[in-house]
């Protein structure tokens, strides 16, 4: 069976690259937007990673009729009210750089008198499939749907054509960046469990305990039990 095209609702190139990863091996030939030729400006205007990756992946589903998957991250600094949270690509305004969004929360970490405040990576994944709803049963039956009484349940949104599955890793925020991996706050983000901060990891090594690495680790089961599940059908 040819591999299911499926477009990647972003442009941040980043983020491509470690789904790639994420994903690599399964049955899907991801598509960037432009190879999708999906144009427009995706809206994400919610007030949740969840609700924003459910937004951009439906809107770019509906753009090119492919299903989509989309990222929705950011950093939480706990003492500073979630801060940057939904707001982390922009933080520092409109057209803002990763320099200058890491600048304005160390500075507000300091003016606050926090030394090294606990703060966590959350990456919400969305999946909007194109064509029919989402087979759940299937999914459950699979192990990649939580059963009742799962903790952290994925979330179906109520169209029953979008998914979205959450990934968290805990840190520390540190004043002096450390390292050239991986991009936006990754350089001020201390694992104190590794001794470094995420821009410090190999690439292979972030792909293992990120934030984007667990959600999209859940998505990896849901994509191959659906993939399956469309075989027998
Ligand atoms: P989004 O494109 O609206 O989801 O914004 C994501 C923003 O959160 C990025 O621009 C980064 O500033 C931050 N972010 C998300 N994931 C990571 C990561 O893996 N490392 C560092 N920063 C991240």
């Amino acid at each position: 069976m040819d591999p299911r095209p499926v477009v990647v609702a972003t442009r941040n190139r980043h983020k491509i690259e470690e789904i790639r990863l994420l994903l690599a091996g399964l049955p899907v030939r991801l598509l960037t937007l432009d190879e999708a030729g999906v144009a427009a400006e995706l809206v994400e205007d919610g007030d949740t990673f969840a609700e924003n990756a459910a937004a951009k992946a439906g809107q770019a589903s509906a753009a090119c009729g492919l299903w989509a998957l989309a990222d929705d991250s950011g950093l939480e600094v706990d003492a500073l009210g979630g801060r940057p949270g939904v707001r982390s690509a922009r933080y520092a305004g409109p057209g803002a750089t990763d320099a200058h969004n890491n600048a304005k929360i160390v500075e507000e970490a300091v003016a606050a008198g926090l030394v090294r405040p606990v703060c966590r990576f959350r990456c919400a994944a969305a999946l909007r499939v194109a064509g029919g709803d989402l087979p759940l049963d299937a999914l459950r039956d699979a192990g990649a749907l939580p059963f009742p009484g799962d903790p952290r349940p994925a979330e179906v949104s109520l169209d029953g054509r979008t998914l979205v599955v959450e990934g968290a890793v805990e840190g520390e925020l540190v004043v002096e960046p450390r390292g050239g991996g991986g991009f936006g706050y990754d350089p001020h983000f201390w694992m104190e469990p590794l001794g470094r901060t995420m821009a410090e990891l190999p690439r292979e090594e972030k792909n293992r305990v990120s934030h984007r690495a667990r959600a999209f680790g859940r998505m990896r089961r849901v994509l191959e039990a659906l993939l399956r599940a469309e075989v027998r059908a």
